[in-house]
């Protein structure tokens, strides 16, 4: 009714004279919704299921569609400093791997893997171990895409702190489901409703008041509830129907890579489609590979890697980055060809990366609004004081935002970091500051990775630029 803009009384009587007799507190199926609607003369529109267009992803193709199978998630945790990421991770592994497993823990691969029973079957959590969110934004910010669930950890006695609302603003921005972990509550000092309040007023409200975050009271130092943690990351990642097809040859992101003394070029990499072999050829980033031997997260030697699970890999011919994508060639002279096309593409973005072309600016992102490209301005706000916050997003909120849409990822008083310069670059967004300054490292960052910072001291003018550009009508800077 609220959309065809008549009471609801006029559908009731509509529906009563068809002989269908509803009461307005009852849903209608799309057939009769669509006959009512069409009656008061407006077109109905059905949207295509949007489903499998959802799961057609980097790592996945249509044509792995059929073959979709589910896969464990890929978790990685994040939170203020001493707030317990590093002691959750090691309680997390102590309890979980340390069972029956000989020694194989002291290996450090980049990931590891839990066994969880939930509703009588055993399932997998791959955890990523490198805590914080830098590894989290600096895969990002080179297309990588590996987290499929962020576990927040706030202590109790200590609240939400100023790396919490990155982190948030972080997943939020990669669109990656939190859970909480309210941490430490071993502590007298622990005040769970408090940390709650707090993270409400950031947009996080727990299950049990009405919202819909995930929010488990536990103690990384106890291990106390910390199987009730990973239940519920079981429970979400179903929610998310986390799938990929293992019958193909296998994609997926190096971790982490090094150069060992004995062992040659060695990379952790981790599956995201497809299985990974020993003897399979490989293109990493652009280095060429023949997998010579797998070690898992155990340290044992294994023949193959299904979806989500994590691998050191022998065989590289050099060591490729963090964050690069890797990919099996079935035939190996088509994967050196590929390799040394990479080179050749990786030398030349290089060269476009010194030449600043793949810059966002707030003036090139003027230039797509003007051809109609852009849906999306992103924005990361650091201002002097709590007051010009406020005052400048409640102004930014009154612009009209029907061809363009503003969102601010982050915005928070104090100085430009290179934290926020980490996550402009990853978003495509321009920072703005107000009255504020760049911090020590923050200006180097911004030119590496090619971010806009923009510095106003007046609000009006401010407005101005964003709304210029929203309409395509700023001018380029030369
Ligand atoms: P990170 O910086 O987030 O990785 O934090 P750490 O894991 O290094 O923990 C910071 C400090 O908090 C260490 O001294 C830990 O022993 C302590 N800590 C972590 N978790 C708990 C907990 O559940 N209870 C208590 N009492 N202390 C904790």
């Amino acid at each position: 009714a609220d959309l065809l803009c008549v009471p609801e009384t006029e559908i009731v009587k509509r529906l009563f004279l068809q002989g269908i007799a509803v009461n307005v507190t009852q849903t209608l199926d799309v057939p009769t919704a669509t006959m009512v609607a069409e009656e008061l003369e407006i077109l109905v529109e059905i949207p295509e299921k949007e489903e499998q267009a959802r799961k057609v992803t980097d790592m996945i193709d249509a044509a792995d569609l059929d073959s979709l199978q589910r896969r464990p998630p890929v978790v990685t945790i994040m939170g203020h400093v001493d707030h317990g990421k590093t002691t959750l991770l090691d309680s997390i592994r102590k309890t979980k791997v340390a069972q029956g497993e000989a020694g194989g823990i002291t290996q450090h691969t980049g990931a590891y893997h839990v066994d969880v029973e939930h509703e009588g079957v055993m399932q997998q959590i791959v955890f990523l171990d490198t805590p914080g969110h830098e590894a989290f934004t600096a895969m990002r910010a080179r297309g990588a895409r590996v987290t499929d669930i962020a576990i927040l950890v706030v202590a109790a006695d200590d609240g939400v702190q100023p790396q919490t609302i990155e982190a948030i603003s972080h997943a939020k921005a990669a669109g990656v489901p939190l859970v909480v972990a309210v941490n430490k509550m071993d502590k007298e000092q622990a005040n769970p409703d408090r940390v709650k309040q707090e993270l409400m007023e950031h947009g996080l409200v727990p299950e049990e008041w009405g919202g819909d975050t995930v929010m488990v009271p536990v103690s990384a130092i106890t291990g106390n509830n910390l199987d009730q943690l990973l239940e519920m990351i079981i429970l979400v990642s179903e929610v998310e129907e986390l799938s990929a097809n293992p019958d193909r040859p296998a994609r997926g992101t190096v971790i982490e890579a090094h150069l060992d003394k004995a062992r040659g070029s060695v990379a952790t990499l981790l599956v995201q489609n497809g299985t990974l072999r020993v003897g399979d050829t490989l293109v990493v980033g652009s280095v060429f590979a023949k997998v010579r031997a797998m070690i898992d997260d155990r340290g044992n030697r294994v023949d193959e890697a299904k979806p989500s699970f994590a691998v050191e890999v022998l065989g590289m011919n050099d060591v490729p980055e963090a964050g690069d994508e890797f990919e099996v060639f079935t035939n190996e002279k088509e994967a050196r060809a590929e390799a040394d096309r990479r080179k050749d593409e990786s030398r030349q973005s290089r060269l476009q990366q010194t030449m600043a072309s793949r810059r966002v600016t707030l003036s090139s992102l003027s230039a797509r609004a003007s051809e109609g490209e852009l849906k999306e301005l992103n924005l990361v706000l650091k201002t002097d004081v709590q007051g010009s916050l406020e005052a400048i997003l409640g102004s930014l909120e009154q612009l009209p935002q029907d061809e363009v849409q503003l969102r601010v990822l982050y915005a928070a008083p104090g100085e430009i970091a290179e934290t926020d310069i980490d996550l402009a670059a990853a978003s495509d967004a321009v920072i703005l500051g107000f009255n504020t300054t760049l911090a020590t490292g923050a200006r180097q960052a911004a030119e590496r990775e090619g971010v806009d910072v923009r510095d106003y001291s007046v609000i009006y003018n401010l407005l101005d630029d964003i709304q210029g550009a929203m309409e395509g009508l700023l001018e380029p800077e030369m």
